[in-house]
């Protein structure tokens, strides 16, 4: 997160409303700017999720507007982060956003915990979905991992 554009640039993190298909619109989808060459890209972590969220969106009926935060675990942190911290730097702001989605995947490893506890096959499943949108699944030598975005 945060690190360079092709043109050697650092970038810089913004927030852009997100027009699909001219019926609905993502506010608040967090995308990496270039400051120098103006390139910009929605942020690597969120892509698939993005997709995965519009491929599923309903197009009938009147258009509508709906916010990204409140369906993506990783974009509410950023969001948040980028809104409220005081911090004045990009690597402070990335510090932050870690520090946050440490915080977070703990909470939820914990409710995932008690979910298991009481046998909560949905209550599983849910807070499965919301922790893969904080960490991916890769595979290193063969095993495999779950690492975090930033
Ligand atoms: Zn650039």
């Amino acid at each position: 997160m945060l690190e360079h554009c092709e043109c050697g640039q650092r970038y810089d993190l913004d927030f852009r409303l997100v027009d699909y298909k001219k019926h609905v619109s993502i506010d608040n989808v967090p995308v990496l700017v270039c400051p120098r060459c103006e390139h910009e890209e929605v942020l690597h972590w969120l892509k698939r999720d993005l997709i995965a969220l519009l491929q599923g969106l309903p197009l009938d009926g009147e258009p509508y507007g709906l916010d990204y935060t409140e369906f993506n675990e990783l974009a509410y942190i950023i969001y948040t982060v980028f809104t409220c911290s005081p911090v004045d730097t990009k690597d402070a702001l990335k510090a932050e956003i870690q520090e946050s989605c440490k915080a977070r995947i703990n909470a939820l490893l914990d409710l995932y915990r008690c979910a298991g506890d009481v046998g909560d096959q949905s209550w599983m499943a849910e807070i499965e979905r919301r922790l893969a949108q904080l960490t991916e699944k890769v595979s290193v030598e063969g095993r495999s991992l779950r690492c975090s975005p930033a």
